[in-house]
């Protein structure tokens, strides 16, 4: 088995991605699926932390854009990747993965709260710690929580997992002619658009030399594979 080119790496999964096939919520599946693969990384030796969205159960941005005050939604959007963060937690307990879940905004009866030492050596011990509640402020999303939390824990890489094997010029399901980038600059990314994370994240991850790699999430153990080297992804670098 080759030694993967990592130490600490920071897994960022949507809330969409753990919607499996369904139109809204958990796909108890799905997050078998990704369990099953954060345990082959953490197989090789590798510190896992990662971060989920909320977005498969509620974005602050359709509150808002409902009449609801932003703040509020948002403040809904984040207690969304709070049952997620549990729902992911169970998911790798029953996968023998020990995991704690550290979320931005206090939750005590439920969880930790965010610490960054004491994730720290979590990991250290081989636990997979689950970051939730994004940066506990609005106006920000699960993607800057992603890179915010992979730069303070001085992980490696950030790797996001989505429905396609890498960055396209276009959605590759949309569009058959979409090209698929190997490798590209933070700076491509901002100036092209291609919506792999957003501004904020992308800059973020610019300014703390963090590397991004995409890959599909819903292939069986992508993750562990990426992690390896081999299989489909992009990386977003400097050069
Ligand atoms: N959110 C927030 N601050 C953060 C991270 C998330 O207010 O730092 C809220 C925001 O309303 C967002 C929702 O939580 O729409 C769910 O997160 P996100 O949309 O990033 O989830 P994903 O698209 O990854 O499923």
């Amino acid at each position: 088995m080759s030694r993967p080119p990592y130490k600490r790496v920071l897994l960022k999964v949507s809330g969409e991605a753990l919607m499996g096939t369904r139109d809204y919520g958990l796909d108890t599946a799905m997050l078998r699926t990704i369990a099953e693969d954060v345990r082959g990384a953490v197989a090789l030796g590798l510190e896992v932390c990662m971060v989920i969205g909320g977005g498969n159960i509620f974005r602050g941005i359709a509150g808002a854009a409902s009449g609801m005050d932003r703040v509020q939604a948002d403040g809904m959007g984040m207690l969304a990747t709070v049952m997620n963060a549990l729902a992911m937690q169970s998911a790798l307990e029953k996968a023998g993965v020990v995991t704690r879940v550290q979320s931005a905004i206090p939750l005590a009866s439920l969880c930790e709260p965010f610490i960054r030492r004491r994730a720290i050596r979590h990991m250290e011990k081989g636990r997979v710690v689950i970051f939730a509640a994004g940066t506990g402020n609005p106006f920000f999303t699960t993607d800057t929580a992603a890179a915010l939390r992979a730069a303070e824990m001085s992980c490696d890489a950030l790797f996001k997992g989505t429905q396609v094997d890498g960055v396209y010029s276009a959605d590759p399901r949309k569009n058959p002619n979409a090209e698929r980038y190997e490798t590209l600059t933070y700076l491509d990314v901002l100036s092209r658009d291609l919506g792999v994370m957003d501004a904020a994240a992308i800059s973020l991850a610019r300014e703390n030399k963090l590397p991004i790699i995409v890959f599909n999430i819903h292939e069986p153990d992508a993750f562990t594979a990426v992690m390896r080297g081999e299989g489909r992804f992009t990386t977003v670098v400097e050069h």
